[in-house]
């Protein structure tokens, strides 16, 4: 049997918000050229799909790209801003075993102010507040983690917390996906500072599920300080995406579209042994970018677990006999940081900030 792969697939660039991070409203798809369900039948079997947009509930027919994904696909997550309460609630009716991760920014006022929806927040939360209501397992916020809402991070994960609910966090990336090519954390230990206040109370827990997320977290400050991935980037091997024009890519992170074949036209077969296939995968081993998004970097501390497990169990061990706390210092660039030995402006020069590049941030 063919191996299954991790997917993502991006049903619409449309979107109904105007974060500060993302411009892909600006370039949004036409309904008409959005992929069809017969394209989407073509996909080959997933362990993992992630349905995303732009905002995918502004498909009406969402919820027949999910009836196909179903079909396989073991599990699904729809990563949405959760304005569309009714739609979304309807879709869980037919599908409760689905998970939903919300966009919050931050508190109400940050939260509206960054997403560009005047009462996001409230909507969002009233989304989530209906589905745990309803019964939904798996359900969760998702926040990337900028310079303006950092000081939230603790807050939205102690409300997850209460609520029983999952918490994702990511970081500002700049790529042909976003739209975006500006991107960057200006109070780097500000923005960590934070990070290790929540990793903190992630290792606190009794979830070993919260104890990785701990681990990601770290990787998100290692991320922010501009430095090598912790873990290798596999994208385009055993994942992919597919964007609404049927083009399949290996991530949502390089700086230009890379294409490794069109699902409209092709086979699944035939595009994913192509020789242009071949070429992007061939870029992905040299790939400079380091990007670390949670579409990335969960299949590479999944098939590199050895890695994140022997952190975790170290975090665990020196919390529990030498009531020792993580800290981010325990990333050297950011102790050589701290100690002057690196500059601001040599880490925006690593990052993929096209501005700090020439040194306008
Ligand atoms: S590091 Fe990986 S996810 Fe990021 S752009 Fe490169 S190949 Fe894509």
């Amino acid at each position: 049997m063919a191996k299954k792969l991790n997917g993502t697939v991006i049903v619409t660039y449309r979107c109904n918000a105007r974060c500060t991070m993302c411009n892909r409203y600006k370039e949004p798809s036409r309904p008409e050229e959005e992929l069809s369900i017969a394209t989407i039948e073509k996909l080959p079997p997933m362990y993992f799909t992630n349905i995303t947009g732009g905002e995918p509930f502004i498909r009406e027919d969402l919820k027949e790209v999910v009836r196909a994904l179903y079909k396989k696909s073991d599990r699904i997550v729809i990563s949405t801003n959760g304005f569309y309460t009714d739609r979304i609630v309807d879709l869980c009716k037919e599908f409760p075993q689905i998970g939903i991760r919300i966009s919050i920014e931050g508190l109400e006022q940050t939260n509206n102010e960054i997403r560009g929806l005047e009462d996001g927040y409230r909507r969002g939360y009233t989304t989530l507040k209906t589905l745990v209501d309803m019964g939904m397992k798996d359900v969760g916020f998702g926040m990337t983690v900028q310079d303006r809402n950092a000081g939230d991070l603790v807050a939205l994960y102690n409300i997850s917390d209460e609520m029983n609910m999952e918490f994702a966090t990511a970081s500002l990336h700049n790529s042909f996906y976003f739209v975006e090519s500006n991107n960057i954390i200006h109070d780097r230990l500000a923005v960590a500072q934070n990070f290790e206040d929540l990793i903190n109370r992630l290792l606190q827990s009794s979830s070993p599920k919260k104890w990785f997320r701990a681990y990601f977290n770290h990787g998100l400050i290692n991320y922010i300080f501009s430095q090598k991935r912790l873990l290798p980037c596999d994208m385009s091997f055993d994942t992919f995406f597919i964007d609404p024009y049927g083009d399949v890519m290996p991530c949502n992170g390089t700086k230009e579209k890379q294409v490794m074949g069109n699902l409209n036209s092709q086979s699944w077969e035939e595009l994913w042994s192509s020789p242009e296939a071949e070429e992007v995968r061939a870029k992905v081993r040299c790939c400079d970018r380091n990007c670390w998004m949670i579409g990335s970097a969960s299949p590479a501390m999944h098939k590199y677990i050895y890695k994140p497990f022997w952190w975790v169990v170290r975090h665990k061990i020196f919390r529990f006999f030498k009531k020792k706390k993580y800290s981010m210092y325990e990333l050297k660039i950011v102790r050589d940081f701290r100690d002057g030995k690196v500059t601001k402006q040599e880490l925006d020069a690593c990052s993929t900030c096209e501005r700090c590049k020439v040194g306008e941030a």
